[in-house]
């Protein structure tokens, strides 16, 4: 059975953390704007923004080697750190403005205050890690990063990855206190409870199979899970916030800007420790380096984590292969993605990235065992029988022809929309969840261009440095940093047993 079209001003498909935002930016700057919500499962943030799917890590480049590369020349390029810091500058204006206004009454519900560290083996590592503190050193946003590579300091920064470890090689770590855990699935849920107070129509298991234009904007097909029964609905703006599932869907809306583009799956496992000995003995988030041949988003380490009012551990993540484009999508899911106008892309990409395959086959090919021995790398003294597995959500990377050729695999977060900004999708995974609302409001930029005027004040009353450049104003960073941090509640020093 089918049904009559229904009229909204915004229809938002998905409740993850990005719709989420998006849903709670609207309604702040227009709050008479009617939303709808579709998620094809049964509640908000089960898959990417689940806690479990992801490594929580706000991430503002204060651990993360793969955001500053080394120049030809030995310099370090921090641009991509800074870029990646600033973002993160945004999302936490956002949610000390909503702490402020009890949408999140308990930030500790959702973030925690974790120090962030960067650790690395061998003489050349150690040199490249001194050269990214001194260049980091020199930046206003990365105030209060400390070095060591004196293994009694490191036995008090990190005392279970330094217990047990026999390997001659020195090792040195950076240190820096302002880092967070952040629990994404908790803040998901609390903004999805707030927009439905705020008369939000939120349909979950309500799975959207089509766009099509119409007269003054989009429809979707919905098939409702409970009946079967085919709904219609149209708004004058789609948001396509279906993470992994969102490719096919902008791929259906045929628009120009949604050709040419392809995704390639990753899939991820983590170990995770529940043993509250073992957790209660690390407190970081510990970032190594990315083994050769691995892409970015693999790097391991070993992270604290808050869920469930309960501290814990998790290592990896291991990534893999597998063609789904959700942890709950088909097997057919990249089969049905390649299309006349990506097949080439896709091909191309194929031919350039058999590194990335070989090494993605290798990691599914991992026993237990294997994957013990390389939390061993972190951990000397692991045992296998405090460890866990579990299945990390899928990202889905771009791929798009570019400047650097044919079939070039993208790493980071990209915004799709339509010239005429009716449509927008959010494609790719990295930095992720922590950039929700710099994301988001590059969306409110492209497709409300006439409404954005009138929304700055608003904006800049909740996120004082919208459109300001941090770096280039240190003393507006430290009082932003110093409010926020106030305001999040991330000033408690958590001392290791
Ligand atoms: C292993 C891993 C580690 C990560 N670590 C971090 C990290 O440490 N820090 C960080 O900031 N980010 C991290 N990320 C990235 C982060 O999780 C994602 O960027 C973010 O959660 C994406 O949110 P989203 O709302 O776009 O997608 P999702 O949370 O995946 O939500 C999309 C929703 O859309 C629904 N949907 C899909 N298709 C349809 C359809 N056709 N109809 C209706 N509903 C549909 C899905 O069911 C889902 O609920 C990580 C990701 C992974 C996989």
């Amino acid at each position: 059975m089918s049904s009559m079209p229904k009229q909204t001003d915004v229809i938002l498909i998905g409740a993850g953390v990005m719709s989420a935002t998006l849903g709670v930016l609207l309604k702040e700057l227009a709050p008479d704007m009617k939303i709808k919500v579709f998620e094809k499962l049964a509640s908000a943030g089960e898959e990417s923004s689940n806690e479990w799917n992801n490594a929580g890590t706000g991430h503002a480049a204060l651990c993360e080697l793969n955001y500053t590369t080394e120049n030809a020349d030995g310099t370090i390029d921090i641009s991509k750190a800074v870029k990646v810091n600033e973002q993160f500058q945004l999302s936490r204006q956002f949610w000390s403005h909503l702490v402020k206004e009890q949408v999140l009454p308990n930030p500790k519900e959702f973030i925690m205050p974790i120090p962030h560290m960067s650790m690395v083996e061998g003489a050349e590592n150690v040199t490249f890690l001194k050269k990214r503190l001194e260049a980091l050193s020199a930046n206003p946003l990365f105030k209060g990063m400390e070095f060591s590579e004196d293994p009694e300091q490191l036995k008090q920064w990190i005392p279970l990855i330094m217990e047990g470890r026999t390997s001659p090689e020195p090792i040195a770590a950076t240190k820096i206190d302002s880092g967070t855990d952040v629990n994404f699935g908790a803040l998901t849920r609390i903004l999805f409870d707030h927009l439905k107070q705020l008369d939000v129509e939120i349909n979950y298991g309500h799975g959207v199979e089509d766009l099509k234009r119409v007269d003054g904007g989009w429809e979707i097909k919905v098939k409702n899970d409970q009946d079967n029964r085919i709904e219609h609905h149209t708004a004058k703006f789609i948001f396509i916030g279906g993470g992994g599932g969102s490719l096919p869907l902008l791929q259906k809306t045929g628009i120009p800007e949604s050709k040419q583009i392809g995704g390639f799956p990753v899939s991820g496992l983590f170990l995770v420790c529940k043993n509250p000995e073992i957790a209660e003995r690390h407190h970081a988030k510990v970032y190594g380096k990315a083994k050769v041949g691995a892409p970015p988003m693999s790097v391991p380490h070993l992270d604290t984590r808050y869920i469930d009012g309960q501290k814990s551990l998790l290592f990896g993540p291991f990534a893999g292969f597998s063609p789904k484009f959700l942890k709950t999508g088909s097997n057919l899911d990249l089969i049905t993605s390649v299309k006349p106008n990506n097949v080439l892309t896709m091909l191309a990409a194929g031919a350039k990235e058999m590194g990335l395959t070989k090494y993605l086959i290798e990691q599914v090919l991992l026993s237990t065992e294997q994957r013990m021995n390389e939390l061993r790398e972190f951990i000397p003294n692991a045992k296998t029988e405090d460890w866990d597995v579990v299945v990390a959500g899928q990202r889905v990377q771009v791929i798009k022809d570019t400047p650097q050729g044919k079939g070039t695999l993208q790493f980071g977060t990209e915004v799709v929309s339509a010239a005429d900004g009716s449509v927008a999708a959010l494609l790719g995974a990295s930095p992720g969840a922590s950039t929700a609302v710099p994301v988001m409001l590059e969306v409110l930029g492209k497709c409300f261009p006439d409404q954005m005027p009138e929304w700055e004040a608003k904006i800049k009353e909740m996120i004082p440095s919208y459109g300001t450049s941090l770096v280039a104003n240190p003393e507006l960073f430290d009082q932003i940093h110093a409010e926020t941090t106030k305001t999040l509640e991330l000033t408690e020093a958590q001392p290791i047993r």
